[in-house]
């Protein structure tokens, strides 16, 4: 029986993945829920408690975990709070696999505590990698860990590389882009864009930072350096492509011009689950694809003068060092602004970009130096907007 800790439950992966637990049970395969961790969101945090009945939960706000407590005092689950316990959750002892659905950069010491508990990782939250790469992936391959990914972008790669005969058989990856709701529209158009409007996306529905994040292009070049970590690939050998449709979720290319992808319907169910019975595939509750209700799959390359956030991760990757960790403190900051009605949607790559120059270059990468990077530059996206 798989073991799982579960952090973010209550956000659109944690969701999908309760909804992929209780689907696998039904199928066969059993999911012991050990630990769920959320932020504030207890009504639903309760809910889930009383469903699946792990061993204890989370609550980051310790305000909302003191309610908890009390909501639950019938059930004997203890609930822990704050950062520590969102560490202990992630490393928690009969836990084989932790899967990090939270938002943000609060995942990277959860996710460094799972490696270092030698757990299973299934990795939804980006953030993680794109700040702290180097010392995720470094402790991962010291600790012997997996680091399963959750990005349907990424597992889709995860699922064509099965079979990749040697490393350097691979010539590049090809992430694919649904473009966002934006697509097509000029500067001159996007300046004026409510938070309602980014709030809908045309294909995926997910958490609102993402949802942003899509309509910017930020969400793909945060992808873009997420890929880099996740499979050991140069930044120039990792490709974006514009498909509005978002049925092929991403593919490879070998040195003999083979491309070879992956498709199915935008559901991350599918890639949720796959991470949680790998190697295994099972029966999926998601629908089939029909490929012929499609007709048409259509391609483009992204518009990088309009999207700048592409680009300017991109330009962080290749600078290195805490860079990256800057520009996505940054951009965390400015969607918070920008969803408070503070400031416009073209601010946000303005903020980033000028957060990006603020951030000197350094050899230093660390824990302590990641965290402190990140916090510089939410401070300075907050005094610049
Ligand atoms: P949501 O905003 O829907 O959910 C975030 C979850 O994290 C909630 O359960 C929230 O709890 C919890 N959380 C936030 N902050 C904390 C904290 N400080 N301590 C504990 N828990 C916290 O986000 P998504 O599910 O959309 O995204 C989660 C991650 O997955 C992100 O990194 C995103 O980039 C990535 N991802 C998401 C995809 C999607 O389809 N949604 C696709 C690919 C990647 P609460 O509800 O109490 O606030
Ligand atoms: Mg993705």
């Amino acid at each position: 029986m798989k073991k799982l800790s579960l952090l973010g439950s209550t956000g659109s992966i944690g969701t999908q993945a309760l909804d992929v637990v209780r689907g696998l049970s039904r199928g066969g395969f059993p999911v012991q829920v050990e630990v769920l961790a959320a932020r504030s969101n207890i009504r639903l945090l309760e809910e889930q408690i009383r469903e699946f009945r792990p061993a204890a939960a989370v609550v980051y706000d310790p305000v909302a975990a003191q309610e908890l407590r009390v909501r639950i005092r019938d059930l004997q689950v203890p609930v822990l709070e704050g950062i520590e316990g969102l560490c202990e959750a992630a490393a928690w002892d009969t836990a084989d696999m932790t899967l990090n659905a939270v938002v943000g950069m609060v995942g990277l010491r959860p996710t460094l505590a799972a490696i270092r508990a030698k757990k299973t990782v299934a990795l939804a939250n980006k953030e993680t990698l794109v700040a702290g790469g180097r010392i995720v992936m470094g402790e991962a391959e010291q600790n012997k860990v997996s680091i399963l990914p959750v990005d349907s972008e990424h597992s889709a790669i995860f699922q064509c590389l099965q079979g990749c005969p040697e490393e350097k058989a691979l010539k590049k990856l090809i992430l694919t882009a649904s473009g966002g709701p934006f697509w097509g529209w000029t500067k001159e158009e996007l300046k004026n864009i409510t938070p309602a409007q980014a709030l809908k996306h045309p294909n995926w529905s997910m958490g609102a930072k993402i949802t942003v994040d899509s309509a910017t292009l930020m969400n793909k070049g945060l992808e873009v350096i997420e890929a880099s970590w996740l499979f050991g690939v140069a930044p120039e050998s990792i490709e974006v492509v514009v498909h509005r449709e978002s049925i092929v979720h991403s593919l490879i290319e070998y040195r003999d011009h083979s491309v070879i992808a992956q498709l199915g319907l935008p559901d991350m169910r599918i890639p949720i689950q796959y991470a949680l019975t790998f190697p295994q595939r099972l029966h999926s509750q998601v629908e089939e694809l029909r490929l012929w209700e499609y007709g048409t799959l259509t391609f483009s390359e992204p518009d990088r003068e309009t999207f700048r956030c592409l680009p300017l991760c991109i330009q962080a990757m290749e600078r290195g060092g805490l860079v990256p960790a800057a520009v996505n403190g940054a951009n965390e900051k400015a969607v918070e602004l920008f969803l408070a009605g503070k400031i416009g949607f073209l601010d946000i790559p303005d903020l980033v970009q000028a957060a990006m120059e603020h951030q000197p270059d350094t050899d230093r990468m660390d824990l302590e130096a990641v965290l402190q990077a990140d916090r510089e530059a939410r401070c300075f996206v907050e005094e610049t907007a």
